[in-house]
């Protein structure tokens, strides 16, 4: 059967459905080609903002309109909340929906399809899913990317050799904070991994299969270690003695999990890339208190510091919100000032969108009106900018080693250095996929 894939959202859908593309392929299917019509079409949506439900509608009535008699499957987190609503509103063009535990039926749910015809006359979408909270099992997922030559990251099902860089491996799902404005717990469910063993045996299968950069993705992955009474930093240790030429980014943080005995080891170990990514959310106390985050500001900058102290030209990018309810122009005026003092080298701004079933919809708070949370937004963007130019300029004259990954197109080849800064060189078809030592320039 002809197979079309479209994944939207995180690294870690990415992962999903690369290993369920994997699986589908290893049993003879075959990928639709562009333009052509697929017998079904695997839809992996994200909920993580209203903008992204909006986004999995589209992509489920573009699906329906450019493979009319295609089965079309839609998996994921906006999947997995609109299977618990008494109608799957917004999602009626599917024939199934699958929760997020479902999801991992799919290769048997196509097996049962292949000596079938699409089921014309069905009214509703068939709604497989279970109670997200009770589900302890992980189904391990990982996926290959490169950059191409416009910056773009590509991630690829089947990748060949040379699209083998970039691999991001699961080894978290789920979450138990319950952060007041955030869907995620609810669409994820509870914090879960594997064992540090199973994933050193797929990461090596990645390095002995090409990878020459390993990126951990998850939900909250520094909470790793609930299921099994294992720790993070463990399996950091275990990572970092892989065989082979390689090296290993670590994804998002929270920074109440980010340790200093953790940035330590990042500073000291062999193949932990300098790159850091820690959700701020807010600047000020007042409002992370509202948010319901597990950190003061203090304890935010206290680690920035450490970092910079043991590895003063690390990346750092930091998580932004703004315009959740009760942010008051005085909470975002300390905000900005105390993210202006923070030597970090991007931003990454949301804008908070209202979300059904968290506790801040509940919550008794002015709603910042759109237009202001965009000027706020707008700041911090400018903000952003500023701060990525001053770590561009810092890092000028440096010795950097960049790992080549975007084949040929305009003559150019790009990659990123372990701290993470995006160079350009002229192709050289033999340095794809290799590591190499330059000195910086802007
Ligand atoms: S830590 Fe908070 S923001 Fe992150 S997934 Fe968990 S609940 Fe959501």
């Amino acid at each position: 059967m002809k197979i079309r894939f479209v994944t939207l959202g995180c690294k870690l859908n990415f992962a999903e459905s690369s290993a369920l593309g994997r699986s589908l392929l290893a049993s003879g299917h075959t990928r639709a080609k562009d333009g052509e019509q697929a017998d079904i079409c695997i839809l992996n949506t994200c909920t993580v903002t209203d903008t992204a439900d909006h986004k999995c509608r589209q992509a489920l009535s573009r699906l329906r309109r450019e493979n009319p008699d295609a089965t079309i499957i839609v998996t994921g987190c906006y999947a997995q909340l609109t299977a618990e609503l008494p109608k799957p509103k917004g999602l009626e063009d599917a024939d199934y929906i699958l929760g997020n535990d479902a999801k991992f039926e799919i290769p048997e749910i196509v097996k049962r399809l292949e000596n079938r015809q699409k089921a014309t006359d069905a009214k509703e979408p068939i709604v497989l899913s279970t109670t997200i909270r009770e589900v302890d099992t992980f189904h391990g997922a990982l996926s290959f990317s490169h950059v191409d030559s416009e910056g773009e990251e590509q991630h690829t099902t089947i990748a060949d050799r040379s699209q083998r860089t970039r691999c991001f491996l699961k080894v978290q799902d789920g979450c138990n904070y319950f952060c007041t404005y955030c869907t995620i717990p609810y669409a994820r469910g509870k914090s879960r991994n594997p064992h540090i063993a199973e994933l050193v045996r797929e990461a090596q299968q990645a390095v002995s299969d090409g990878a020459k950069e390993i990126v951990l993705t998850g939900v909250n992955i520094a909470d790793f270690g609930r299921s099994t009474g294992e720790t993070f930093l463990q399996l950091l240790q275990a990572l970092d003695n892989l065989e082979g030429e390689y090296r290993l980014r670590i994804g998002s943080c929270e920074p109440n999990l980010l340790s200093l005995e953790i940035i330590d080891f990042v500073a000291d170990s062999r193949h932990i890339a300098p790159h850091f990514h820690i959700p701020l959310q807010s600047g000020s106390n007042e409002v992370l208190q509202i948010m319901k985050r597990h950190y003061t500001r203090e304890l935010f900058a206290e680690r920035v510091a450490y970092i910079r102290k043991r590895l003063p030209y690390a990346f750092i990018g930091v998580d932004c919100m703004v315009g959740v309810r009760g942010e008051t122009e005085t909470n975002f005026i300390d905000y900005l000032s105390f993210v202006e003092q923070l030597d970090v080298s991007q931003l990454h701004v949301f804008t908070y969108s209202e979300r059904a079933r968290t506790r801040m919809v509940e919550m008794d708070l002015p709603v910042v009106p759109p237009t202001e949370s965009k000027r706020r937004s707008d700041i911090l963007h400018r903000l952003s900018e500023q701060k990525t130019k001053a770590f561009y300029a810092a890092n000028y004259g440096r010795q950097a080693c960049v790992l080549w990954e975007s084949r040929n197109d305009k003559g150019q080849m790009a990659g990123f250095t372990e701290n993470y800064l995006r160079v350009t060189a002229q192709y050289a078809p033999n340095k794809v996929n290799t590591f190499e030592t330059i000195i910086y320039h802007l």
